[in-house]
């Protein structure tokens, strides 16, 4: 493809693309493929002569498009959000252009230096506390996902801890041994309801996991008083907590840890690195109305939200900070002679590679710049606000109708959870059942609350399993302490 070709393609890839957006609203969210259905809509292998671009494009009306799960339509309602703008795509698009792995300073300085300003642009936008800000000891970082950060800060945290305790020791086969000892005594610790990300990280750094418990009657968050009985019962069994992940938003419900008292609790235990998860409900921290809940984040190692959940940045964006970056770079930086030069020498420039797990990196910063400047402050909490209300919105449309859902968890940052009850309905409208929850749920019969409680897991099931088999929605179900929700 010459540059010619690739701008008649582009500008024709442009106006696929935002056909593709304005209808995206008519298409059935969920596809009606069956497994296996692309492999015989082309070829075993790849084409010994290049095709042309209309043979290619064409491919996606015909092999794409009948497989796709339509993320950006406003009927999919599944998990989290996956946001998209057309700022960021643009910003992606030149990524794509400037194509580089720019894991030193040289490597693109401009790469470099706009993700350190954009990174502390956006913690001043949600109210982070200064010691995350660049200018000082922390700073920010792009990431891919938050469970590529979870891993990032877990491994950093079970070297930190290490090299802390082992300090005295002179270097040599015996601190290696020592090392190996005290790794295998190292606990990472999450909510019941933390993502799974801190269970997997805890495999990949091959230290052991426990779950802090945080009930319904909690609301299903962690408390200091949870946590310190998980730390204390750890210590008492002559191993060592060295990791917690706190939680800004858990994915089942949106339960929000208690950050004050774990703030608090943490002065006790400096060794314990807290990270806190924020990955979906960390975009509603653009609106100062959340901002009280950033304070107590200054005790804290490290932060996380995904731009690329909700705040308009398209998939991958996950903002990483940390209070101090010295304790990434202790762990990370390692520095063969190849990737030496003058300017990491001088002491002067980051190296994002002694921040994260990969050496390369991609020009992510650019949608970041892109959509914050092109929504503003201003544009970014109207976005997010509407989207609170239309949560607000709905959980008071379901609770009119009693006779057909319980609430477990109200509007938690536009995430409503509830359940189907089965028929007969109780209370509300009670001598008016809608003929479609008849239709859902008329083979129950409530006797107790445990057998009221099983039978409203078993109809919120079969609704849930209804609407994703239509296809035209999609929605997602979860269980907390064993109660089966839709979310
Ligand atoms: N943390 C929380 C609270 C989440 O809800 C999720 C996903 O929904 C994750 C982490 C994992 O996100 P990612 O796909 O960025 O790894």
């Amino acid at each position: 493809m010459d540059s010619q070709q690739f701008r008649d393609a582009a500008k024709g890839a442009i106006d696929e693309i935002v056909t593709y957006y304005d209808n995206i609203a008519d298409e059935s969210v969920l596809p009606s493929v069956k497994p296996g259905y692309l492999r015989p809509l082309i070829p075993d292998s790849a084409p010994e002569e290049g095709e042309s671009w209309e043979i290619i494009q064409s491919d996606i009306d015909r092999v794409i498009k009948p497989g796709l799960t339509h993320w950006q339509s406003p009927k999919f309602m599944a998990f989290f959000p996956c946001n998209s703008s057309f700022p960021a795509m643009l910003g992606d698009m030149y990524s794509g252009a400037f194509n580089a792995a720019a894991f030193n300073w040289i490597c693109s300085p401009a790469i470099t230096e706009l993700e350190t300003v954009v990174m502390d642009w956006v913690a001043k936008l949600i109210g982070l506390p200064e010691v995350f800000l660049s200018q000082g000891e922390g700073g920010g970082i792009i990431q891919g996902t938050a469970s590529e950060v979870v891993v990032t800060a877990l491994v950093a945290a079970r070297e930190r801890v290490i090299r802390r305790k082992l300090k005295a020791m002179p270097e040599g086969e015996e601190k290696l041994d020592a090392a190996a000892d005290l790794r295998g005594k190292l606990v990472a610790m999450g909510s019941e309801h933390a993502h799974s990300s801190t269970q997997k990280a805890a495999i990949i750094a091959g230290t052991r996991f426990r779950t802090v418990s945080a009930p319904a009657e909690n609301n299903y968050s962690v408390t200091a008083a949870s946590l310190r009985k998980t730390i204390e019962e750890t210590k008492a069994k002559g191993l060592i907590p060295f990791y917690f992940t706190a939680t800004l938003g858990s994915t089942a419900t949106c339960a929000v840890d208690d950050l004050a008292g774990i703030a608090e609790l943490a002065r006790e235990y400096p060794d314990i690195w807290i990270h806190v998860d924020a990955a979906y409900a960390g975009s509603a921290l653009v609106c100062p109305e959340y901002q009280h809940l950033c304070p107590p984040l200054a005790a804290f190692d490290s932060f996380n939200f995904n731009l690329h959940k909700w705040l308009l940045v398209n998939f991958d964006c996950s903002a990483f900070f940390i209070k101090r970056r010295r304790d990434l770079i202790d762990t990370y930086s390692i520095t063969p002679s190849y990737l030496r030069n003058e300017f990491t020498e001088s002491g002067l420039v980051t190296d994002y590679r002694d921040w994260q797990i990969p050496l390369g990196r991609r020009f992510r910063s650019l949608k970041v710049w892109f959509v914050l400047r092109s929504y503003g402050a201003q544009g970014l909490r109207a976005f997010i606000r509407n989207h609170i209300q239309l949560g607000e919105f709905f959980a008071a449309r379901i609770k009119t109708r009693p006779d057909l859902f319980r609430i477990t968890t109200d509007a938690s940052f536009a995430l409503v959870t509830f359940q189907v009850t089965p028929a007969p309905p109780r209370g509300g409208k009670a001598d008016q059942p809608d003929p479609r929850h008849e239709a859902y749920t008329s083979d129950f019969t409530p006797s107790g609350e445990a057998q009221y409680t099983e039978d409203c897991n078993q109809a919120t099931k079969r609704v849930y399993e209804k609407i994703n088999s239509r296809g035209q929605f999609y929605i997602s179900s979860s269980v907390v302490c064993g109660t089966y929700i839709i979310r």
